[in-house]
């Protein structure tokens, strides 16, 4: 996230040297239309006034605050450049007749808006707000004779078609963002239980072996498979075997809740729970939660189970030092030491020490 920010402070300066740089480009193309009498007002605005604006922004993207008030700092810029840009048109027909161009007023729209990322709200606000200032103008200056009105309504249409374009970006970048978001949790969690995929447990559960090794902390893991299952599935049908899985992960969910506990959905009614920094009685105690909540849940078995009631049967493994340990390894023993307790008498946990 950090990362993010930093890179998209370093595209916002960029945009905004390539904004300087066009600026630049537009004071050479300016100077060739003045006549020389016009240098001294032309270059003080420019150089005095719009220039030490943008500098002053560029001095504001070092602010620590900047990139959450990014999008208030490019509307005022918006809104000075412009009025700037006014000040200056009025300043060449009032001191020389000059008829200096206004088509500025939307490059500078457009350029906030999309190459600086100005959101519609304050697109909108601000384009009601130019134009306001435009037509203010040619009340006081009417420079542009019998062009007023379709000057005025050139620089309408184009604050218009800028700030409705923004809208149909801002919507669809919003769009494709849910979507995105949909997508990342699909690819992530089982849809059945809600819990971790197989490959995103995985994934987790390396990292967290990882910090648990820096750390010097224990780590275990605990493998848990529903008992007599096919039996379950042939008694009451496959939807109904299907709800017996959500009740398993309720029961998990309810019993691990710390941040770092990861749970997940290993395979069709197996599921895995990994642990750091846990000690013995811990998991046995918690082993016992998950055996007491499904003696509790009272789901009637079907015909020939092991027990009345659904239940599971847990193979846990537990290491107090993760030095040389793999998740491979550790997974492993947990379904030696499931199928243990399964051999046992199912409704049991079985728990041993690496
Ligand atoms: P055991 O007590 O030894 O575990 O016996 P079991 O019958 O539960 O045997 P096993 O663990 O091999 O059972 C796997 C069964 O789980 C087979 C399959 O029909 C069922 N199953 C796997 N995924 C799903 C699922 O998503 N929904 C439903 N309803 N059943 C599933
Ligand atoms: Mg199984
Ligand atoms: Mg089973």
């Amino acid at each position: 996230m950090k990362r993010h920010k930093a890179s998209e402070i370093i595209r916002l300066r960029i945009a905004l040297i390539i904004g300087a740089g066009l600026m630049l480009a537009f004071m050479g193309a300016d100077m060739i239309l003045l006549p020389s009498t016009m240098y001294e007002l032309y270059l003080f605005h420019r150089l005095f006034v719009q220039l030490p604006i943008l500098v002053l922004v560029v001095m504001a993207s070092y602010w620590r605050g900047f990139i959450q008030y990014r999008e208030y700092v490019f509307t005022g810029l918006l809104v000075a450049l412009t009025y700037s840009n006014y000040w200056l048109i009025w300043a060449c027909w009032n001191e020389f007749e000059f008829v200096f161009p206004y088509e500025g007023t939307i490059l500078y729209a457009f350029f906030c808006v999309f190459a600086l990322g100005i959101p519609f709200k304050l697109a909108i606000t601000t384009s009601v707000l130019n134009f306001t200032g435009f037509l203010v103008l040619m009340r006081l200056a009417p420079i542009y004779g019998e062009r007023v009105t379709i000057s005025i309504a050139f620089v309408l249409g184009s604050l218009f078609v800028c700030a409705y374009a923004k809208y149909r970006l801002d919507r669809s970048v919003s769009m494709l963002k849910d979507i995105n978001d949909r997508l990342l949790t699909l690819s992530k969690y089982d849809p059945l239980s809600n819990l971790l995929n197989r490959r995103a447990l995985r994934e987790r559960s390396v990292k967290l072996l990882a910090l648990s090794k820096r750390h010097s902390v224990s780590m275990a893991v605990l493998m848990l498979d529903l008992d007599d299952f096919k039996k379950y599935n042939d008694g009451f049908g496959h939807q109904q075997g299907d709800e017996a899985i959500k009740v398993q992960a309720e029961i998990m969910k309810s019993v691990f809740k710390r941040e770092t506990d990861i749970l997940g959905r290993y395979g069709g009614e197996e599921f895995i729970v990994v642990l750091s920094d846990v000690d013995k009685p811990q998991i046995e105690m918690q082993c016992n939660l998950l055996l007491a909540q499904w003696e509790a849940a009272q789901l009637p078995h079907a015909k020939g189970a092991r027990h009345p009631f659904m239940s599971c049967s847990i193979g846990a493994v537990y290491a107090e030092r993760v030095d040389e340990v793999t998740l491979d390894l550790l997974i492993d023993e947990a379904d030696k030491a499931l199928y243990r307790a399964k051999e046992k008498g199912k409704a049991r946990y079985e728990l041993i020490t690496v």
